[in-house]
């Protein structure tokens, strides 16, 4: 007997029929001997519907309340699922986050799983119940409800997978797995047998959606044996390991993330120090940054610009900030941008080849891309481009590398 976690994405559980389908897969894992445990995310589009909602009444609504909002579809969920379940003759408990013991910190909209506590849902497998958690929600030391981040219920499977040292965790979604590029945008990618944990942690936070980002952070760190199948075809999918027993492949992937807008700020002078004011002024007010670009002139006293990506929704405040402190950090003006992507190959292969770059360079070029900014890493090479040349930059990548 195994103890198995299997989380169903908002398409899985879109409506009557998915729900039944997804009754069978999870009675039937059960039927073959095995303790089950099942996340659920929201049906279809409800997350995203209960946020024009919230729209509707305010454009600036309190952050516990907009987590009390975002919980409720997963609620929906789990009820259904569990009155499928039992009426395919099985039985089924459905728990919230916090009736399932997941604690988090303060952070309302991203807050992290500090802790789960399994005692509720052990019991339950006890008595051969099946349990349902709601994904995507906790509770914090104010007893009050907290939402994970969108995508979050990958994490709160892997991390109830890891209190209850489950022998696996299956993350169900609308593909068969882990592909080279999203297999909607790019009709040539290709499914992959596995990826290590650390290509999947790059590629999922660099903008592949198909896994979040802290559910794979989360694998690695407890080892939780981890696979993307889905929940509609039922085709074999893709182990996400410490190390795959494939040959390393230069690229695994390539991703593109289209929230992403720029800042810059002109006229710095050229003296130690300005980097320090600009960023920890922009970290004081919890601003997260992106890549960041500095010009680099060979005449000394010249005055410097700094070019910095954050997500769309804090531009405005970036550039607020920053406009209030003009004259403490001495510069001239700021400048910013939205609606820019960032396209990104990862591959841990890249370090011992050369000429990567030039080869992702030259696909832009072909594909007549103007690349805005770049940033490197060991296993990446990301580029920020204009949003409308998106698809056609991660195609001409991709096809690059993988045709
Ligand atoms: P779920 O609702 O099941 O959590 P998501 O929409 O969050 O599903 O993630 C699945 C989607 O991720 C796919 O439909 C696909 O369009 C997208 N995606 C992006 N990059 C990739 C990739 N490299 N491999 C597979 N899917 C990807
Ligand atoms: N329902 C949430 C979202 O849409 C969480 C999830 O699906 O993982 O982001
Ligand atoms: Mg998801």
């Amino acid at each position: 007997m195994a103890l198995i976690v299997q989380k169903f994405g908002g398409t899985s559980v879109a409506n009557t029929e998915r729900i039944f389908n997804v009754a069978d897969i999870v009675t039937k894992t059960a039927a073959a001997g095995n303790q089950v445990v099942v996340v659920v995310s929201a049906q279809g589009d409800t997350t995203d519907d209960f946020i024009e909602k919230a729209g509707e009444i305010t454009s600036n609504p309190p952050a516990r309340e907009m987590d009390v909002l975002l919980s409720a579809g997963e609620q929906i969920s789990m009820a259904l699922l569990a009155m499928a379940i039992e009426k395919l003759g099985f039985r089924a408990t459905s728990l919230t986050g916090w009736q399932a013991g997941i604690r988090t910190d303060l952070n309302y909209g991203s807050a992290r799983i500090h802790k789960v506590k399994p005692e509720r849902i052990q019991s339950l497998l006890d008595r051969n119940r099946i349990v349902i958690v709601a994904g995507f929600q906790g509770i914090n030391s104010h007893d009050s409800i907290t939402t994970l981040g969108r995508g979050g219920s990958d994490t709160t499977a892997v991390a109830i997978a890891a209190a209850l040292h489950a022998d696996l965790c299956q993350i169900y979604t609308d593909v068969d797995g882990v592909y080279t590029a999203d297999p909607r945008i790019v009709p040539g990618a290709k499914k992959l047998d596995e990826i290590t944990f650390d290509e999947m942690l790059e590629l999922a936070t660099l903008g592949a959606q198909v896994l979040h980002n802290r559910s794979v952070e989360m694998a690695k760190k407890y080892n939780v044996d981890l696979e993307v199948v889905s929940s509609l075809t039922r085709n074999p999918g893709t182990k996400v390991k410490e190390v795959t027993s494939v040959e390393k492949m230069i690229i695994s992937g390539v991703a593109c993330d289209k929230d992403t807008a720029r800042v810059t700020v002109c006229g710095l002078p050229d003296e130690p120090g300005k980097a320090f004011r600009v960023f920890s002024l922009l970290a004081k007010n919890k601003i997260n940054i992106d890549i960041i670009l500095q010009t680099s002139s060979n005449q000394p006293g010249t005055k410097q610009d700094i070019s910095f990506t954050v997500a769309t929704a804090s531009r405005e405040a970036a550039v607020k900030i920053l406009e209030e402190n003009k004259d403490r950090l001495h510069f001239d003006s700021v400048t910013s941008q939205d609606g820019l992507a960032k396209v990104s190959i990862v591959g841990s292969g890249m370090v011992s080849n050369p000429g990567v770059a030039a080869k992702m360079f030259e696909a832009l070029s072909d594909a007549h891309v103007n690349i805005l900014m770049i940033a490197t890493s060991e296993i990446k090479i990301s580029v920020v481009i204009d949003i409308a040349d998106s698809g056609r930059a991660l195609r001409a990548v991709h096809d690059k590398f993988f045709e």
